[in-house]
């Protein structure tokens, strides 16, 4: 295999990694609107369960509250009765004191009920705004996941289609040039093979030597960047497939 033989192979490598990475990371990334869109529906579906849950511990201490609101209001009947019976001013004072002490707690436990009507009222008014989805909100939000899913298929199927790429260059460079691109890479990733700029790296913008220009151009030999030792090719032979 000619050195430039090698060269085209590196350079078909590194255009192939790099789309990969691409792939991928296009693949993590749902696009922002969706996430701001799933972000929103998630943060709906939270402060609904909070409202809920909200409802259902009011509604409990209502429960009990009313119970025992109807105890004190039967005491105080009982008060009152022996109020109507009583036959000396010292009971009547017991009796008064008794019933005051009782008025006082129903009189609490009616107010805390009330706040309580209020605040079922305030759930309920949030449960039902919180848990309609607009059809409109709905149909963009499952439009947005289906583009996106539609999209993500298709880096799948690319991603896929690069892979047998991959493994059909390194079947085409051999074990010896492939051990040799695996130790510039993992040294130099994820710009291993870079193209001059002119006559400077693109990778870390250093001039080049003329002398080593000319050699880059001639291809007849892998040549490094002087100064970041990444492999160096000339762009205008080596063009991005079409
Ligand atoms: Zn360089």
């Amino acid at each position: 295999m000619t050195a430039r033989d090698q060269l085209t192979g590196y350079v078909a490598l590194q255009r192939l990694l790099d789309r990969r990475a691409a792939l991928k990371r296009e693949l993590d990334t749902p696009p922002e609107a969706l996430a701001a869109l799933r972000t929103q529906f998630a943060e709906r579906h939270e402060q609904l369960a909070a409202a809920r849950a909200r409802r259902e511990e009011l509604a409990a201490e209502q429960a009990t509250l009313q119970r025992e609101a109807e105890a004190l209001a039967e005491e105080r009947e009982h008060f009152r009765k022996q109020k109507s019976q009583v036959t000396n001013v010292k009971q009547l004072s017991a009796v008064v004191s008794e019933l005051d002490h009782v008025e006082t707690q129903y009189k609490a436990k009616e107010d805390r009920l009330l706040e309580i009507l209020q605040g079922l009222e305030a759930a309920e008014a949030a449960i039902a705004t919180l848990g309609a989805e607009s059809p409109e909100e709905r149909a963009l939000r499952e439009q947005a996941e289906a583009a996106w899913e539609q999209r993500r298929q298709a880096s799948a199927g690319e991603l896929s289609a690069l892979e047998n790429e991959l493994r059909s260059v390194q079947a085409q460079l051999g074990k010896a040039a492939m051990d040799r691109f695996r130790k510039l890479w993992s040294s130099r990733k994820p710009n291993a093979v870079v193209a001059m700029d002119g006559t400077a790296c693109s990778a870390c913008h250093g001039d080049l030597r003329p002398s080593l220009v000319q050699l880059v151009r001639q291809a007849e030999e892998l040549q490094f960047c002087d100064h970041c030792r990444r492999l160096l090719y000339d762009p205008e032979q080596f063009q991005p497939p079409a």
